[in-house]
């Protein structure tokens, strides 16, 4: 049976007050024991929040982290500060990262290989604008987002990999895809896996689904054949809409 996932992206949400209190009531709540569950608070709180889930089973995870080793890179963070805080789960491809602050494919190609070379747990982000559904080239966006940072790694290296199909249309936009949609996609998704590798790797890659997941609508989500969790965004900073989410399987 595959991992199922729900990880939340805080963000740039919850100060030092707010991530204990948050952290605080997620640690009240019974975790299913096949049930991997993350939060990727902001650089500033990742240590602080390591801390706070050490007696929890409760992973910490990155936004994002720099392909380079050290140097002259205001403002960014390197794998080895990360695993510094005892973080070794990166969320890589995230569409604000992309559509804000320029991250291309051939920079994610670089993190991913530096994130892998690093031994981090990496889930990778992509998905489609409104405009490419619209004019029916999603699937090949997709496939094109995909190819660029993941297709060229060796099938080892896809254990350290889980993936989040996030329509962009959907984030943060209180629309989400419809279970059929997102099924159709994550069928896709794993069926290029198995063109380019093989079908058992195809199978044990777990693919999250993030776009406005929430207590009302996860389960439906989730009980589609070809959708192993998700990836929350505002729904994930209140400890009760996040817990049933991640209790929604
Ligand atoms: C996200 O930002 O990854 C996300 C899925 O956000 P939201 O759940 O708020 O749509």
């Amino acid at each position: 049976m595959r991992k199922q996932i729900v990880a939340g992206n805080w963000k740039m949400n919850n100060n030092t007050l707010e991530t204990e209190s948050l952290i605080k009531s997620l640690a009240q709540h019974e975790i299913p024991d096949d049930v991997q569950v993350m939060v990727a608070p902001a650089f500033t709180q990742l240590s602080q929040s390591v801390s706070l889930t050490e007696a929890h089973s409760i992973t910490v995870a990155a936004q994002n982290m720099n392909a380079a080793d050290s140097g002259a890179h205001t403002g960014e963070v390197s794998a080895s500060m990360l695993k510094g805080v005892g973080v070794h789960t990166i969320i890589l491809g995230h569409s604000e990262r992309r559509s804000l602050y320029g991250e291309t494919d051939s920079m994610l190609q670089l993190k991913v290989q530096k994130a892998i070379a690093e031994g981090f747990q990496i889930i990778f982000c992509f998905g489609e604008e409104l405009e490419h559904r619209k004019e029916n080239k999603h699937f090949t966006l997709v496939e094109d987002q995909l190819s660029s940072a993941l297709f060229d790694l060796p099938k080892t290296a896809w254990s350290q990999i889980v993936l989040a199909y996030e329509p962009v249309w959907a984030i943060g936009t209180g629309e989400t895809a419809s279970p059929e949609q997102a099924q159709e996609m994550h069928a896709f998704i794993r069926q290029l896996i198995e063109n380019k590798y093989d079908a058992d790797l195809a199978n044990q890659i777990a693919i999250l689904y993030g776009g406005s997941v929430k207590p009302g609508n996860a389960k439906e989500i989730f009980s589609m054949q070809d959708v192993d969790g998700g990836l929350i965004g505002g729904a994930s900073l209140n400890a009760e809409d996040f817990m049933a989410i991640v209790n929604a399987f």
